[in-house]
């Protein structure tokens, strides 16, 4: 039964008394100190969280559509916040500079999703962050872009809707002399010493296009499923799309994520949640790759 909007409105005035500044819930009060199993009771229950492991060959192998990302090639009007709000390293994604958004479709997705903002999961100088696996490996970090479905107005809204939210994982691996840099990703990590500090912020130098994020990423091969948020109230509204290309990145780059603090001050490392079960959902792999490994130019 649906609780009356009144009685809505007596749970909500205690919080509205604890949090006089505009936080919302799901942003205080948790950490990563047990990669969430110590969430119970801010995490909605269900059976279709997340991260899991993606196996290609526990997936259904379909020819679904290519991703498409429309308006990542265009610059991002400035300033570009990133923000240390004591989870992880955070930027909220503003219109382009002809005044659109970002957006991506595609995949098992229907309509169009708009660009939120994106952050990253990390480990520490002895272990791996990625959030899901993929044929078994983890990743020393894992990047997601976060989409809200264009029907609905923010992402609040979404996050409470079945179709609400389109992730975009992408797994980063320390290489040691990668030879391409990719420069969105190295303006954004070559940030971070700036927000070491709980709720320190700073700009991001310099314009930035979505796409730079993704460096030379093949859109076309990716598993995709339906699954939650992997923070606090992990709202069961995702629809993911993680790509099996691993983009390389320096050492120098990724030793800068274990530098931040959380709000309590200790170091910010192991920011991701433990694999969650996968309760007989569809994996589904987009294979796009040929045999010899050949990206197919489609
Ligand atoms: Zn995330």
């Amino acid at each position: 039964m649906q609780p009356s909007a009144f009685h809505k409105l007596l749970l909500l005035l205690p919080l509205a008394y604890q949090h006089t500044s505009n936080d919302h819930k799901e942003e205080s009060h948790w950490n990563y100190e047990t990669n969430g199993q110590n969430w119970g009771g801010v995490c909605s229950a269900g059976e279709r969280q997340s991260p899991i492991s993606l196996n290609v060959q526990k997936s259904l192998i379909v020819p679904l559509p290519r991703i498409v990302f429309g308006n990542y090639d265009v610059k991002l009007r400035g300033p570009i916040t990133l923000l240390n709000n004591g989870h992880t390293a955070h930027v909220e994604i503003p219109e382009t500079a002809n005044g659109n958004r970002p957006f991506i479709t595609g995949g098992l997705l229907k309509g169009r999703y708009v660009a939120e903002a994106f952050h990253f999961h990390w480990g520490s100088p002895s272990s791996r962050g990625s959030e899901h696996s993929i044929n078994q490996q983890r990743f020393d970090v894992e990047m997601h872009i976060v989409h809200r479905n264009a029907k609905y107005k923010d992402i609040d809204e979404a996050k409470n809707k079945k179709d609400g939210i389109a992730v975009i994982g992408v797994m980063l691996k320390i290489v040691k002399n990668p030879n391409r840099i990719f420069p969105g990703l190295s303006k954004v990590m070559g940030a971070l010493p700036r927000v070491t500090k709980y709720k320190a912020k700073t700009t991001i130098p310099g314009g930035l296009s979505l796409g730079q994020m993704l460096g030379n990423l093949n859109p076309r091969d990716f598993f995709t499923y339906r699954g939650s948020l992997t923070t606090p109230l992990c709202e069961q509204a995702v629809t993911w799309t993680v790509f099996s290309q691993v983009l390389p990145v320096p050492y120098s780059s990724v030793s800068k994520f274990w530098k931040l603090r959380d709000s309590e001050g200790h170091r910010l490392i192991n920011n991701f949640r433990d694999i969650q079960p996968r309760n007989g959902r569809p994996v589904f792999y987009r294979v796009g790759k040929d045999l010899s490994g050949a990206y197919l130019g489609k």
